[in-house]
């Protein structure tokens, strides 16, 4: 995999940090235990994997896509990373993203954008497009993904690759650069939904250490697609959510969709029709949540406590206050799209319109998880396109934010309510050529569904 990286990486741009002689060492240590006829410490001991460069890996260095955090190496582990390391999963190194995990297409990484294996001239998705881009590569068969709003779902949808967002609460954070805290979700990123299943029981399950963990074992996620492989999805529900699946789908994702469909159906589920009226405010609720904890999240960036102090008096300004060294280094080490969410944020989290914008906001998040508790009275799981439209090309959208935001139409309600949620390719489109991905979304803590209904697209 080393090799592959370094033959791929001049075109693909999938990593910012690849861990050579560490990742070496890794494996070497799995290869003299096995030597030793020492039992594995996993099903995936000595198997590579990429971490999004959100996740700290103690004395690699840790960028979150900025310019604010580099040069900055942690000096701890991420419960994900430490879990990963007791499985003996190799770390090769870290994946590309959007700065702070804020964009749909890896474009606003402060190091450069990762370019779609599938055709160089068009985006991964985003923001965890370097994972999605890796494994597409063939760079590294396993990534780990975070999903606030569909960054792990909509870059395995325009790869063609598997992505799952566990239930809010079911991969510990600690460890994990802050974007919006009540929406952040770890994940594994993998070619198949058998590798995902693995990779998931892997890291998921109760940690003390994230307050917002649940405590409860990691789900049977293997077991649940050992069983769709075997048994199928005869008799389950499931539900096509009218809400998303039509203005604003590209109609080679739709027509892939209801090919998904019928293929479910010609399996001997039961298709049922499901409306979830508040999904349409979806998108508007979200760009004023993740906003607000964004803002205040990112606060911390001081210029004090880690990685970038720019120095002014360089260029003649001054640089006596420490609002002035704030200043200064926030407004050199922050790209743009964090500057406007920071922005927005702040705004809406102001005394006078915080009930307006903030509080709004949080009660349509009730009503869309009121919308999925009805729906899933009526069906197992739900499904729909996991991203609107194709991989686009690099450049198309980049200047514009709302045709940026509407790539997540489709995954943010999920997210809004904390749901379990993935990807999994479900073919070409006819129109582009290129992969689509099927969204399913199970009631919290349902994964063993989603997986089941999964593994019938393998
Ligand atoms: N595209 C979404 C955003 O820009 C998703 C982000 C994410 O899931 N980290 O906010």
């Amino acid at each position: 995999h080393l090799d592959r990286i370094a033959e791929a990486e001049p075109q693909v741009h999938a990593f910012l940090h690849v861990s050579g002689e560490l990742a070496r060492q890794q494996a070497e240590q799995v290869d003299r235990a096995r030597a030793a006829g020492e039992q594995p410490a996993s099903s995936l001991a000595g198997v590579p994997l990429g971490l999004k460069d959100i996740v700290v890996q103690q004395g690699v260095p840790a960028t979150a896509g900025s310019k604010m955090l580099e040069g900055w190496i942690p000096p701890y582990n991420a419960t994900v990373t430490d879990r990963l390391r007791a499985a003996g999963i190799v770390i090769l190194g870290k994946t590309n993203l959007d700065e702070f995990a804020m964009g749909s297409s890896t474009e606003n990484s402060a190091y450069g954008p990762t370019h779609n294996p599938w055709d160089l001239d068009r985006i991964p998705g985003g923001s965890g497009g370097g994972s999605a881009a890796a494994l597409a590569a063939f760079e590294a068969p396993l990534t780990i993904g975070t999903d606030t709003g569909g960054s792990i779902r909509q870059p395995a949808a325009v790869t063609g690759t598997v992505g799952a967002k566990p239930t809010y609460g079911g991969v510990s954070r600690y460890g994990v650069i802050s974007l919006a805290s009540s929406l952040d979700q770890v994940g594994p990123c993998a070619r198949t939904v058998l590798d995902a299943a693995m990779l998931h029981e892997v890291i998921g399950g109760h940690d003390p250490r994230d307050s917002t963990s649940i405590p409860q074992p990691v789900p049977s996620v293997v077991d649940a697609v050992r069983r769709g492989q075997r048994d199928g999805v005869a008799g389950m529900r499931i539900g096509v959510v009218r809400q998303l699946s039509g203005d604003g789908y590209q109609a080679g994702v739709l027509s892939s969709f209801r090919r998904a469909v019928d293929t479910l159906a010609a399996a001997g589920a039961e298709i049922v029709e499901v409306d979830c009226p508040h999904f349409e405010y979806g998108l508007a609720a979200y760009y004023l949540i993740l906003p607000s904890e964004c803002s205040s999240n990112l606060a911390r960036y001081d210029a004090m406590r880690y990685g970038l102090r720019v120095d002014t008096s360089a260029i003649g300004e001054p640089m006596e206050t420490a609002e002035q060294v704030m200043s200064a280094t926030r407004g050199a080490g922050f790209g743009a799209e964090t500057k406007r969410r920071i922005m927005l944020g702040t705004y809406a989290l102001s005394a006078g319109y915080y009930d307006a914008y903030y509080g709004s906001a949080l009660k349509v998040r009730t009503l869309i998880r009121r919308d999925f508790d009805a729906a899933f009275d009526a069906a197992d799981v739900l499904i729909s396109p996991a991203s609107p439209v194709t991989a686009f090309a690099l450049g198309e959208k980049a200047d514009d934010p709302m045709a940026m935001y509407l790539n997540d139409l489709a995954t943010i309600p999920g997210s809004l309510a904390g749901i379990p949620a993935m990807s999994v390719p479900s073919g070409l489109a006819q129109d582009t050529g290129l992969p689509v991905g099927l969204q399913i979304m199970a009631p919290a803590l349902g994964e063993e569904k989603m997986y089941r209904v999964a593994a019938a697209f393998e």
